[in-house]
C-alpha cells in the first residue's frame, strides 16, 4: 500500500519564535492555512499533522542563522531581526503581523530640531548594526551602547541621552518619560528561506506560499451582499469591482435584485457610503476564509 505520506517523506523545516510576540500569530497563520500542529506547548520541535512540515521553536534572534545554515529551510521572523543579523537568506513574503517600528526616543522635555540632536550623544539600543547604518547614512557621529533589554530606562538612569528601540503604540516610551522623534525602520514579520533550497523543498514552499497568499488576500477582502431596486442596478453594479464582476440574482419581490461582490478593505468604507447613496439596502458584509484567484 502506498499513500501520499509515504511518497513525500521529504519535509519542509520551518523555524518560528518559541515564545514571544510573533509566536501566536505564526501558529495562527499556519492554522488559517489548514495546517494543524499538535503539542505546541513546551516543545522544541513538532510535526504538522496534515502537511509535510516540521516546526522548530527558537529564539527569534537565532532564526536567520538557522535558515542561512540550512538547519531550517524557512523561517518566520521580524524584518528588524533579519536586517540586524545581516544573514544571507532570501526574503520570500511579508506576513502582515508583528508590525512595529524601530524608533528613536529622547527625553520628553528635550527640544528636538532634527537628527543633529544626536551628534556626539550616547544612544542605547539592542540594534547596533541598524543604528550604525542609519547614523552613517545621515552623517551623524554618536556613541552606541549596546544593551540587550529594558533599553527604555537607559536615559532615566543616566546611561544614554537617547534610545533606539521597537515601538508599536509608543506607550512604553511615554511611561518612561521619553518621546518618539524619528523612525529608523518599519518592520513586520516576513517569510525567509535558505538560499540553497532543494527543488523538492521549493515545491513544498510553493504550496505553503500559495496557501499563505490565499489567506492573506482573504483577510484583506470582504464578501458583500445587498439588495437593490432594479432601476438602480446599473449604477450600483458600476460601483462594485467583484472578482470578475458582481453576481446579480432576482429577489422574490418584484423589481428587486440581490447583488454579491468582493470588496477590498482599503476601499471598503468609501464604497459602502456610495452604495447607500445609490439606493442599496440590507447590506451584509461577511468575512472570507480563503480567496483563490
Ligand atoms: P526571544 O526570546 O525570542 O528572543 P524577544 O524578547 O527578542 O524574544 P519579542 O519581544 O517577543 O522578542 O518580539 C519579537 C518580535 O516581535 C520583534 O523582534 C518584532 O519583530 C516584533 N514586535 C512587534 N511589535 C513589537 C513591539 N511593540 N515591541 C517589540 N517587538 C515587537
Ligand atoms: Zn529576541
Amino acid at each position: 500500500m502506498t499513500n501520499n505520506n509515504n511518497l513525500t517523506s521529504n519535509r519542509l523545516r520551518l523555524a518560528i519564535q518559541k515564545s514571544g510576540r510573533l509566536s501566536e500569530d505564526s501558529i495562527k497563520l499556519l492554522k488559517d492555512c489548514g495546517i494543524e500542529l499538535r503539542n505546541v506547548k513546551d516543545r522544541l520541535r513538532t510535526e504538522a499533522e496534515n502537511f509535510p512540515l516540521e516546526i522548530f521553536f527558537l529564539r527569534d534572534d537565532d532564526i536567520p542563522q538557522y535558515v542561512e545554515d540550512g538547519v531550517a529551510d524557512i523561517g518566520f521572523v521580524g524584518e528588524n531581526v533579519l536586517y540586524e543579523k545581516n544573514k544571507k537568506v532570501a526574503v520570500v513574503e511579508k506576513l502582515g503581523f508583528g508590525k512595529c517600528r524601530l524608533s528613536i526616543g529622547i527625553n520628553k522635555s528635550d527640544e528636538y530640531a532634527g537628527l543633529s540632536y544626536l551628534q556626539g550623544k550616547k544612544i542605547a539600543t539592542s540594534y547596533p548594526v541598524l543604528v550604525n547604518k542609519f547614523l552613517q547614512e545621515n552623517n551623524i557621529q554618536s556613541e552606541i551602547h549596546e544593551i540587550s533589554g529594558s533599553v527604555e530606562i537607559a536615559p532615566g538612569i543616566g546611561l544614554a541621552d537617547a534610545i533606539v528601540d521597537l515601538v508599536s503604540s509608543g506607550s512604553t516610551l511615554f511611561m518612561n518619560g521619553l518621546k518618539e522623534v524619528e523612525t529608523v525602520l518599519n518592520s513586520q514579520a516576513i517569510l525567509i528561506k535558505n538560499n540553497h533550497l532543494s527543488a523538492e523543498n521549493q515545491l513544498l514552499l510553493n504550496k505553503l506560499l500559495f496557501r499563505i497568499q490565499s489567506v492573506r488576500k482573504a483577510k484583506n477582502n470582504k464578501y458583500i451582499l445587498l439588495n437593490a431596486p432594479n432601476e438602480k442596478l446599473a449604477e450600483i453594479v458600476a460601483l462594485l469591482p467583484g472578482m470578475k464582476s458582481p453576481t446579480v440574482v432576482p429577489l422574490a419581490t418584484e423589481g428587486w435584485s440581490s447583488v454579491h461582490s468582493v470588496l477590498n478593505e482599503n476601499e471598503f468604507w468609501d464604497i459602502i457610503e456610495q452604495l447607500k447613496n445609490a439606493g442599496a439596502q440590507g447590506i451584509l458584509v461577511i468575512p472570507i476564509e480563503k480567496m483563490i484567484l
